[in-house]
């Protein structure tokens, strides 16, 4: 099983993929995530996110691709056929969102890396964490630590981004579950846990 989180920044997945992962069990659970999942994605991952690069947003696209491109072979796809649950803090939706609705790249352009990246592999289940962009500033602010690159950008980009998954979420409601990020964490853990054993029972 491939189980994707997704969100805005400061919605709450980092925290909600740990949690499953550790009520499932590190014998039957890898938790992974993007940017940063591999060697080759941590590099990758410290360039996105220096704000003294000034990344093109074009170089951006294909940075956090080639992050995908690496993940998905070396430890997904072979974490998978030993039959683990593989967990991950963002995918594919991620690149639609912040790339795509945010940045404005075409969707077409992405999602035919995507076909050439994941040849067929496809999330069994996305759990999408809705929140209010401002509420997640506050959320991050409260966090503490200093912010990325991405963390900084504005309120709109984070309203497109935001937008852009429920769009997602919307075209593919097999796929999908979106949660409200404002639940308490434990409701948030509880939902997921009924949801993917409703999913393991077929
Ligand atoms: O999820 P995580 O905090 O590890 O992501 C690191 C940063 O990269 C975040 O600020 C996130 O918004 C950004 N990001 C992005 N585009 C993606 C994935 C992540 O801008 N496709
Ligand atoms: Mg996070």
């Amino acid at each position: 099983l491939l189980i994707t989180f997704e969100g805005i920044d400061g919605s709450g997945k980092t925290t909600q993929a740990s949690r499953l992962a550790a009520a499932i069990g590190p014998g039957r659970a890898i938790l992974t995530k993007e940017p940063g999942g591999t060697p080759v994605g941590k590099t990758l991952r410290s360039m996105l996110l220096d704000p003294d690069l000034k990344i093109d947003p074009k170089a951006e696209l294909l940075l956090f691709l080639a992050d995908r491109a690496q993940h998905v072979q070396t430890l997904i796809r072979p974490h998978l056929e030993d039959g683990s649950i593989v967990i991950v803090d963002r995918f594919i939706d991620a690149t639609v969102a912040y790339q795509g609705f945010g940045l404005g790249h075409p969707l077409e352009l992405i999602a035919s890396i995507h076909q050439r990246i994941l040849e067929g592999l496809l999330p069994d289940r996305t759990f999408l964490f809705d929140i209010d962009p401002q509420n997640a500033r506050d959320r991050i602010s409260r966090r503490g630590d200093p912010k990325t690159s991405v963390e900084n950008r504005s309120e709109e980009f984070f309203q497109r981004v935001r937008n852009g998954y429920l769009q997602t979420a919307e075209d593919h409601p097999g796929r999908f579950r979106v949660i409200d990020a404002l639940l308490p964490q434990d409701e948030i853990a509880g939902i997921i846990l009924a949801d993917l054993q409703s999913l393991e029972a077929g």
